[in-house]
């Protein structure tokens, strides 16, 4: 549509794509349930960045409506006849609020092109158009006037909405010109017709709009990701380990995944958390592959497949979830993704117990009633001829009987005909034809919510008419934000332009450009103030009182040697100290050390790799990161590019009076190393790198902290108790999963 309309521009003329967004909202939970329907409206001219920057307003709110309360006690006709009002009333609504597009009535637009003020103050020629309109999946059906459940893009029978559908063998595209004729003609063979297609009667706005009303909805990371399929998925994996009773493992692996620089460690099982939002499910997607890894190994030959499985329908569809989050897309990646949901649909009976709705429960239920009634005339009839073995032996044949024929029973009446899974079919279109998805990110408008309704509602008065007030007070705000930003913008523009009046200095006073060794520049976080006085760390000034405040005896001999070694190596004339000297030599300890990556984009980012030794960091567990060393170069260790993963112990400063009386200052750290099994190369089942812990004659080293090159992260193997720190772990998994650009360079 937007390729149509740009070829009929003329020179100078601006395209304006007008993407809408609409999401209900709850205002309070306890004072009457009330309930808000917001509309928000952004343009696509802006780039995705700066539209995702709540101080830039770039999205505006152009409607609020109240939501009717729901009668649940009145007749289901009633209640459908409610619906179909309410679907009619939302539409009625919207027109008025679309009005300026559809053209016709408004005299003031030359077919459809409007004369803009924008924000440079010249004018211009633009031609709005509707280009995109996000909302949830019940949204989209009550906007399009579908039923509940099904495809708002294609015409997917509801019975097939769990298959694969190859990309060239898509479903027809949903016409909604076609219905509105069909509506239009109000014979009876038409209204079979809508009804057939699963279209709903009644006045629907989007076809009288000049825009194809079947691409307006565009993929929606939040609803069909991240609390959509990733909750699904979680709750399978949770059902098919409490079934194969592999549950205790998986949730004391869970509760052991150490923490990262944005992650901390968590304190709660899943089955403990009662509900999880879209942040906490996109933090989730970054360990759970490698917890399901790690508890599903071992188990019987005749398990051994099914884990398999398991594993594999868990990685293919977080790996589909993680190629949709990239920002470009090129072949290969959309590629990657097809490939991912064939995977996934090829591996996904594995959880099909867990599909198994109410329905399906309630009569595998009665059928237990059943088994457990014949079980027991087969146990009274044979009472006096059964021995006490035999009859131990014949309940649990029946035992067994029963519980296999209870899960054929939930199986065959389980399927995976769900919206969510089918929608994942449409991705790679969509992204062919709308570059990445990142631009339809639903945070922008979630976080709108806060600022353009909740703080207004807490402003009002709570009565019947707050609704004006609302809106009176969040149009206030709005226009004091706009004029600071444009008074801001106004003092940028003059600094800019006084700026431009300076003599550049020479190029030889010019910084020099950032390479890639610039991460062997890091920044250091002393220990936390306690509440009562300095930190015991923050007391600690020289190595001597460093080797009696530790009190593993295998840490204090590494340190001794380790940093005796260091200097011996690295200072000029490969100097020798005394003990004396070494033990009189200044120190500082520090706990957190800030180091530059580049991610996936080639931007710079900055990761906090924390290490806090034996003390707690805020109150919680002590904080013992992971991170990526930098080794000799000529080193390789496959995917893992030249780096190993080794657990920061401690990390300190030590300041050394030099042969020609200079101080010269190393900052060193403590680490426990690991080295790669299968030379770093991806373990052929488990498709991770794994790692042990290296022999006890090199299991600690201090090295230089110029060699961390970024934060890591690892699964392990067992759990480890939160009391005794790592326990009796020897080997872990090398979690690639944990973000884009690890995933980018680990493993491709
Ligand atoms: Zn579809």
């Amino acid at each position: 549509m937007l390729i149509e309309v740009k070829a009929t521009l003329r020179l100078g003329d601006t395209l304006v794509p007008l993407s809408f967004m609409s999401d209900g909202t709850h205002l309070s939970n306890f004072a009457g349930d009330k309930k808000e329907w917001l509309v928000y409206m952004t343009i696509g001219n802006l780039s995705s960045k700066i539209r995702q920057m709540p101080s830039t307003h770039t999205v505006v709110m152009v409607a609020l409506l109240p939501i009717p309360i729901k009668n649940h006690n009145i007749p289901q006709k009633r209640l459908d006849e409610q619906q179909q009002t309410n679907r009619e009333v939302l539409n009625e609504v919207l027109q008025r609020v679309l009005q300026p597009l559809t053209f016709k009535p408004n005299p003031n637009a030359e077919s459809g092109y409007y004369n803009i003020l924008c924000a440079d103050g010249n004018f211009r020629r633009c031609k709005p158009v509707l280009a995109a309109w996000q909302a949830d999946c019940p949204e989209y059906s009550d906007l399009h006037h579908l039923e509940w459940h099904v495809c708002f893009w294609c015409e997917c029978p509801k019975n097939e909405l769990g298959d694969y559908v190859p990309s060239d063998k898509q479903h027809p595209q949903r016409d909604h010109n076609v219905y509105r004729m069909l509506r239009d003609a109000n014979t009876k063979a038409a209204d079979a017709e809508v009804s057939s297609r699963h279209v709903d009667q009644g006045f629907n706005v989007f076809p009288h709009i000049p825009c194809i009303v079947s691409n307006l909805p565009k993929p929606y990371l939040l609803h069909t990701m991240q609390i959509g399929m990733l909750d699904h998925l979680q709750k399978w994996i949770f059902h098919f380990m409490k079934t194969h009773k592999w549950l205790d493992k998986y949730n004391a692996i869970w509760l052991s995944v150490p923490a990262y620089h944005d992650l901390t460690r968590k304190n709660q099982s899943y089955e403990e958390v009662s509900q999880c939002n879209g942040k906490e499910m996109k933090e989730m997607s970054r360990y759970l592959l490698g917890v399901v890894t790690q508890s599903l190994r071992g188990g019987s030959p005749a398990q051994r497949p099914v884990f398999n499985r398991t594993i594999e329908c868990t990685r293919v569809l977080l790996e589909f979830y993680m190629h949709a989050r990239y920002k470009s897309h090129n072949d290969a990646t959309l590629s990657y993704m097809e490939d991912a949901l064939h995977r996934f649909h090829t591996f996904k009976d594995v959880f099909l117990l867990g599909r198994a709705g109410k329905k399906a429960k309630a009569k595998a239920n009665a059928l237990r009633t059943e088994l457990v009634k014949k079980r027991k005339v087969d146990e009274e009839t044979n009472a006096e001829t059964w021995t006490p073995s035999k009859k131990r032996r014949e309940m649990n044949a029946w035992r067994d009987y029963i519980s296999h024929e209870i899960d054929v029973s939930k199986e065959l009446d389980a399927d995976f005909n769900c919206l969510k899974i089918h929608l994942m079919a449409h991705w790679v279109e969509q992204i062919r034809q709308y570059v990445a998805l990142q631009q339809y990110s639903a945070e922008r408008h979630e976080q709108a919510h806060k600022t353009n309704l909740k703080d207004s509602w807490n402003a009002s008065n709570h009565n019947l008419n707050y609704l004006p007030q609302v809106i009176t007070f969040q149009r206030c705000i709005l226009c004091f934000e706009i004029t600071e930003l444009n008074l801001q913008a106004l003092a940028q523009h003059r600094e800019n332009s006084s700026d431009a009046c300076k003599v550049l200095p020479s190029g030889a006073d010019l910084a020099a450009p950032l390479g890639s060794q610039s991460y062997a520049k890091p920044e250091f976080m002393g220990p936390q103030n306690c509440r009562d006085g300095k930190h015991p760390d923050a007391m600690i000034k020289d190595f001597r009182a460093f080797l009696n405040t530790t009190q593993d005896a295998m840490h204090r001999v590494a340190i001794y040697s380790g940093t005796r070694e260091f200097i011996k190596h690295n200072s000029r004339n490969k100097m020798y100290i005394s003990d004396e000297q070494l033990h009189a030599m200044e120190l500082c300890i520090y706990h957190g050390i800030k180091v530059q990556v580049e991610g996936l984009d080639g931007e710079r980012i900055s990761q906090m790799c924390r290490c806090t030794g034996r003390q707690s960091w805020r109150g919680g567990d002590r904080r013992n990161d992971w991170v990526w060393v930098k080794q000799r170069p000529g080193r390789c260790y496959g995917a893992l590019n030249g780096c190993l993963l080794w657990q920061l112990q401690r990390l300190f400063k030590i300041t050394l009076l030099n042969e020609d009386g200079a101080f010269v200052e190393y900052w060193l750290a403590l680490a426990l190393t690991t080295i790669p099994e299968n030379s770093g190369n991806l373990d052929p089942v488990l498709k991770f790198v794994q790692v042990r812990k290296a022999p006890a004659a090199v299991a600690l080293q201090v090295f230089s902290v110029g060699n961390i090159v970024g934060c890591a992260h690892v699964i392990p193997e067992i759990a480890t108790s939160r009391k005794t720190g790592d326990g009796q772990n020897e080997r872990w998994i090398v979690n690639s999963h944990i973000d884009l650009a690890t995933w980018n360079d680990v493993y491709n």
